[in-house]
């Protein structure tokens, strides 16, 4: 018989004990620099003006119901989604190469694409899938969920808080055919460390000589630098090449959807005679999985994106919605910056500038960061991640004192 009391006690979710930690601490300076969600100037959760506009337009619809939506979710979200993604008129759509899912935000799409992969990728026969050093602890849940194991490849250097670009391109090169190699589209999560156009290029080059599959993860896109093209970039790039691969699509930051999970798994085909015959069969597969894991996704996020992705007007203003969020994080990254160069806190501090989107990775060590916490009320992960959107003009020069004081 199953016996609950041998069930062993898990650790709690570092992230998710860091926020209640925060929520318990009754210090009026505190600050919360944990969880990756936006914040507005007050430490206040935005509500897009965008999607305030798209959920007056969902409620006045008088045939709005609650129905089930399809296995694949709603067929305008997905489509507007691979657009998004790949561009109206790439190749890959046109050739029918690209199917699609909506799925419970990023996090499902992951889940969906390991779980398929599992059942279904036959390359290699040890299906190894590698995840940067560091990575987004989620990853490793995800995968070894569905029995794959996994491996890293170094991704970030201690010594220029940067790209360790070498490293990575000589554990591909190592690394045997047909590993499932998962890469953070754009804004990497912890270190706000993206590889630059030509180093995307040699990455993608070297993946096809060794002939790896790339599982793409994208849960910024427009959140990171304000431009979805220049977000989108490596993407696109990866299918140009005409790799067969993947994306996990998130919704959660870009539309500040976190809650509704919005999000969508794109598997697409490598170009060939059979690919539409091939993407059939998978979205036949895919299909099924779905149907058995939660038969179908939730409405609500994927009506409020959808409205916005398909409408002309509302997706010039969800451009602008993006620059608000992703203009106010450099502006705390740029004040940051100064004001620890300004104070001649210890060591150099360009990275927290060159760093992009929603994190940034502080090098301070595990130490400082508890003494932060003991000290100053500031709350960050031991990694020393911080989220810019938790920096506003109330409380940047107060974090930037609280570091200085700590580092001395
Ligand atoms: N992938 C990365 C790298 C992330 O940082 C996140 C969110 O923090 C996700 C995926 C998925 O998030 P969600 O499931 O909320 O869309």
């Amino acid at each position: 018989a199953f016996q609950a009391d041998t069930v062993p006690q898990a650790p709690e979710d570092p992230l998710f004990g860091l926020m209640a930690a925060y929520r318990r601490d009754d210090d009026p300076k505190k600050v919360d620099l944990g969880i990756g969600a936006y914040r507005d100037n007050n430490a206040k959760p935005w509500v897009l003006p965008v999607v305030k506009k798209a959920d007056e337009i969902i409620r006045k619809d008088p045939d709005l119901n609650h129905e089930y939506l399809p296995i694949a979710g709603l067929a305008e979200f997905t489509s507007a989604s691979q657009k998004l993604l790949l561009g109206a008129d790439s190749p890959a759509l046109k050739e029918k190469r690209v199917t699609s899912l909506q799925t419970i935000s990023g996090t499902g799409a992951l889940h969906l694409g390991a779980l398929f992969l599992s059942k279904f990728y036959r390359t290699n026969a040890k299906r190894t899938v590698y995840f940067s050093n560091p990575t987004w602890p989620n990853h490793f849940q995800v995968f070894s969920n569905v029995n794959l194991e996994y491996q890293q490849y170094p991704y970030f250097s201690k010594e220029t808080r940067g790209l360790d670009f070498d490293g990575f391109i000589k554990t591909l090169k190592g690394a045997d055919e047909g590993s499932i190699i998962v890469l953070h589209a754009c804004a990497h999560n912890p270190t706000g460390v993206d590889p630059s156009q030509e180093q995307w290029k040699e990455i993608a080059k070297v993946m096809k000589e060794r002939k790896l599959f790339p599982f793409l993860d994208t849960a910024y896109q427009g959140f990171a630098s304000g431009d979805l093209d220049r977000d989108g970039w490596a993407i696109r790039h990866f299918v140009e090449q005409g790799f067969e691969l993947v994306i996990a699509q998130s919704y959660a930051k870009n539309f500040g959807l976190y809650g509704e999970r919005a999000g969508c798994f794109h598997f697409i085909t490598a170009p060939s005679s059979d690919a539409e015959e091939t993407t059939k069969r998978v979205a036949s597969q895919l299909a099924i999985l779905q149907r058995s894991e939660i038969s179908n996704p939730p409405a609500y996020g994927a009506r409020v994106a959808s409205t916005v992705l398909n409408n002309p007007e509302l997706f010039a203003q969800w451009k602008e919605d993006l620059k608000t969020m992703s203009g106010r994080i450099i502006d705390m990254r740029k004040a940051l910056r100064s004001k620890l160069e300004e104070l001649g806190t210890p060591g150099t501090w360009n990275h927290i500038t060159e760093q992009i989107g929603m994190f940034s990775f502080t090098g301070l060590t595990e130490k400082q960061v508890l003494k932060l916490r003991e000290d100053s009320h500031v709350y960050m992960t031991k990694n020393g991640r911080i989220s810019m959107a938790g920096l506003n003009t109330n409380n940047v020069d107060y974090f930037a004192k609280a570091v200085d004081k700590a580092l001395r």
